[in-house]
């Protein structure tokens, strides 16, 4: 199942997934309650309670929050995304195209005013304001180190969408799949780009393994949001967004997605293995604080499989299990223990991250492999002498088989 959770999230080469019908949302809501009514519409901080993971359990807790970028509360619409409800449509990747049965209206949070704190009314509401939330968390932590309020566009969130899935197995039969307990961002279009919360069961989340509903998990959100991110600085920065690009650097590039995804979801929350709260077997290997070697079945899998490549994620938690050790370094703590590090360190690293990405196309993307990326990483300016022998360390014990290839370490 979670093989399939995986799945969505790939921005996949030959998947064009144009031919939208032009989505005109201006259904409105038939009636307001009276509750939103009184809640009315603003942009001042709101204090609200929220579902979220209890750090020590790893387990849903609840918790009063504040809500800084909501214009309107009432349908959940603000400077980090905007809630839509009711879609249905179907992602089909054979013939290559999305398409929208049903494109959302707004929805309504219902919620209880008691000393200044907003209580949801319901579970919906509940669930909704916890992924507005967590969205807003993982956009201010991007304009914390450097992004521009903005940038990136509107970000509808689709909440409880109904999304069926089309492709072919292993086997070449096709499969149809209906989403469920997945969060994964998507670039349709130029203009219609973002979030997609897949419907989730908390009595199968809270009895299994797997406690936390990906939406609720800000790891998780905030992974999605670096695709976002990924996608407007490397992608959209590529002639026809990368689609023109050969299958090795193309798997390459796809690879790095996922693992700066990694980095900026464990920069914001700190804990190196955010994933497994919702994922208790991801397949790969994610948690950053193993020791993961670069060897050379790495290049071979993404070499061999060409326009086949599915699996992004070794590649990737070699990344983020670098850039994490390099993190743990820079504070400094002892190579390789079990100590997290702090969050001045994590956001230098992730400032880093993001600036890199920033110039990752001008660069030349054609032959890209990851080495590049450490390259561009080390040209930094808070890269200074003591930093730069850090980041060739951990590159020697790691990335043997490519240092030469690191320019700036020799
Ligand atoms: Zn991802």
């Amino acid at each position: 199942m979670h093989q399939d959770v995986q799945k969505l999230n790939i921005p996949k080469k030959n998947m064009t997934l144009i031919s939208t019908p032009k989505k005109s949302v201006t259904c409105m809501v038939p009636y307001l309650f009276l509750i939103l009514a009184a809640l009315g519409c603003d942009n001042h901080p709101v204090k609200v309670e929220i579902l979220t993971i209890d750090q020590k359990t790893k387990t849903l807790d609840l918790r009063v929050a504040t809500v800084k970028s909501v214009q309107n509360i009432g349908k959940l619409e603000g400077r980090a995304t905007r809630l839509r409800g009711g879609i249905s449509m179907e992602l089909d990747y054979i013939e290559e195209v999305a398409r929208w049965h049903r494109v959302g209206t707004p929805v309504a949070f219902n919620a209880i005013k008691s000393n200044g704190i907003l209580y949801p009314a319901d579970f919906n509401s509940l669930a909704m304001v916890s992924v507005y939330y967590n969205i807003e968390q993982a956009m201010l932590f991007f304009e914390s180190i450097g992004m521009i309020p903005g940038e990136l566009g509107r970000l509808d969130t689709y909440y409880w969408a109904d999304v069926l899935e089309i492709n072919y197995d292993d086997y070449g039969a096709i499969t149809r799949e209906k989403g469920s307990n997945n969060a994964f961002y998507l670039a349709l279009s130029q203009d219609d780009r973002g979030f997609y919360v897949m419907p989730f069961d908390l009595q199968d989340t809270q009895s299994a393994v797997d406690r936390v509903p990906l939406s609720m998990n800000p790891g998780v959100v905030t992974h999605e949001f670096a695709h976002a991110v990924f996608q407007h600085l490397v992608y959209d920065a590529l002639p026809n967004g990368g689609k023109d690009l050969l299958p090795t650097p193309y798997n390459y590039l796809w690879a790095l997605n996922e693992g700066i995804a990694d980095i900026f979801a464990i920069a914001l929350t700190g804990d190196n293995d955010f994933i497994t709260a919702s994922i208790s077997n991801p397949g790969v290997q994610r948690n950053a604080a193993e020791f993961i070697e670069y060897d050379e079945f790495l290049d071979d899998h993404v070499q061999r499989a060409g326009d086949s490549f599915k699996n992004p994620y070794e590649i990737g938690s070699f990344i983020s299990a670098t850039v994490y050790e390099i993190a743990r370094r820079f504070q400094p703590l002892p190579p390789n223990g079990p100590t997290r590090p702090a969050l001045r360190a994590r956001k230098v690293v992730a400032k880093i991250t993001y600036d890199t990405l920033a110039v990752l196309v001008n660069y030349g993307a054609d032959n890209f492999v990851p080495a590049d990326f450490f390259s561009i990483f080390l040209t930094h300016p808070l890269i200074g002498p003591g930093r730069r022998q850090i980041v060739c360390d951990v590159l020697a014990e790691r990335f043997k088989i490519h240092y030469d290839e690191v320019e700036g370490c020799q």
